[in-house]
């Protein structure tokens, strides 16, 4: 995979080379995606959809295309992909629209005990709004999530499931088709956040047959401010938009206001076109190196950083084992069996240059689970090698020493 596109990889931090693992928060970009920006801002300005002149159409052009692309690659259609400021706001649409339209007192909506908060809160707060009741699939043992307890949840009460692919925290690779197909099975639609798949896994949504998607341009390679709302036609059709102004409309009278075809019905106010753009470049970035030799590298880096750190003593690797994507959590203990805080941990790689996410990772329901005040997190990217490792071992050896 090649390092050498992602400029800010020869950054040093504290004078040391940068080590990245912190790719679950967000990813770096390529210099194709950096390009596209400047590109953008320096040659076609111009707000989308509403111009006849040159640059607005350009602009236009650029933005649509890039809506193409992004339906290519969840293997959707143009109409489907509603643009968003990122996962957690794409949710909260969800939770507005879907939730105005079709939840009412006493009906239920499911999540898991694994979820990013993105993919709690706003549950939460259409269920007081609507005084509807959030239900949380449990964990087993080993931390998978419990099917045979998700299926005995499901009833003519549900409203919706809303559950990640791929956990933040963990790593886990939640068995989405299955947990679809027991919704299905009693016409229950489902949302999958894939805000840590879809960069790193192929993401097909019709063989998923989700009934909407969720995800981040920034954490895949993208810029931050961007995100994505698939849905499907049907279910698009006859929901109502999340949020009123500009673009979203067909016709503005006093007495009744008509709504725009879709994908507009959803997009409120001038889009992030430069935004669109740019993420266009990341997945062709990411379409070019090919998603399937992505998820072998990066498969085999998350295995090698399990078969470190299992080397190590007095470290705790959460769900050690199971099918991955991305990510690793560990704690650190002492020879006395006490927890040395992940912070403390964290601040000791830092000064080493070595980047990795320590603390509750916007998932508070989980870690309490864990019974752990946080846990660190190492999570790759296609730019990350075994020496990146390497480098996280031999760092973490030098914390350990200092901190035992
Ligand atoms: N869901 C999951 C599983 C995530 O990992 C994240 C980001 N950490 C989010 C949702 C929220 O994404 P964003 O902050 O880009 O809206």
């Amino acid at each position: 995979m090649r390092r050498e596109d992602f400029p800010i990889l020869n950054e040093k931090v504290h004078g040391r080379e940068l080590v990245y693992l912190d790719n679950a928060a967000t990813t770096q970009k390529p210099q194709v995606v950096l390009d596209a920006i400047v590109e953008g801002y320096s040659k076609w300005n111009a707000n989308v959809h509403r111009g006849v002149h040159h640059l607005s159409q350009v602009a236009t052009e650029k933005h649509e295309q890039a809506r193409k692309k992004v339906a290519e690659w969840l293997n959707a259609v143009a109409e489907e992909v509603i643009f968003t400021k990122g996962t957690t706001d794409s949710i909260n649409m969800l939770a507005r629209s879907f939730g105005d339209a079709m939840v009412n007192e006493g009906d239920e909506i499911i999540v898991s005990q694994l979820e990013h908060h993105s993919n709690i809160v706003p549950w939460q707060m259409l269920c007081e709004r609507k005084k509807a009741v959030l239900k949380v699939i449990p964990l087993r043992e080993d931390l998978s999530i419990d099917i045979e307890a998700y299926k005995g949840m499901l009833n003519e009460r549900t409203r919706l499931v809303s559950v990640a692919q791929v956990s933040n925290v963990l790593g886990i690779i939640n068995p989405v088709e299955e947990i679809i197909r027991y919704a299905h099975a009693k016409h229950i639609p489902v949302c999958v956040d894939g805000a840590q798949s879809v960069p790193h896994l192929a993401v097909d949504v019709k063989k998923m047959d989700c009934d909407f998607l969720v995800m981040s341009a920034h954490k895949m390679y993208g810029p931050t401010g961007l995100g994505v709302l698939y849905g499907k036609k049907e279910w698009l059709d006859q929901l109502p938009p999340a949020e009123g102004g500009g673009e979203m409309i067909e016709h503005v009278r006093w007495d009744k206001t008509t709504y725009n075809v879709l994908p507009y019905k959803f997009e409120a106010g001038t889009p992030n076109y430069i935004g669109s753009y740019a993420f266009s470049k990341a997945i062709e970035y990411v379409q070019e190196q090919g998603i399937d030799d992505i998820a072998r590298h990066e498969e085999e880096l998350v295995e090698y950083i399990e078969e470190r750190l299992s080397g190590l003593k007095h470290v705790k690797i959460y769900a050690a084992g199971q099918k991955k994507a991305g990510a690793v959590s560990f704690n650190v203990y002492r020879v006395d069996g006490g927890l040395i805080h992940p912070f403390d941990v964290g601040v000791l790689l830092d000064r080493q240059g070595v980047a990795v996410r320590t603390g509750h990772h916007c998932a508070e329901p989980l870690i309490e689970h864990l019974g752990v005040p946080g846990t660190l997190r190492a999570s790759v990217g296609l730019y990350n090698t075994k020496e990146d490792i390497d480098k996280l071992i031999a760092a973490l050896e030098r914390a350990i020493m200092m901190l035992e």
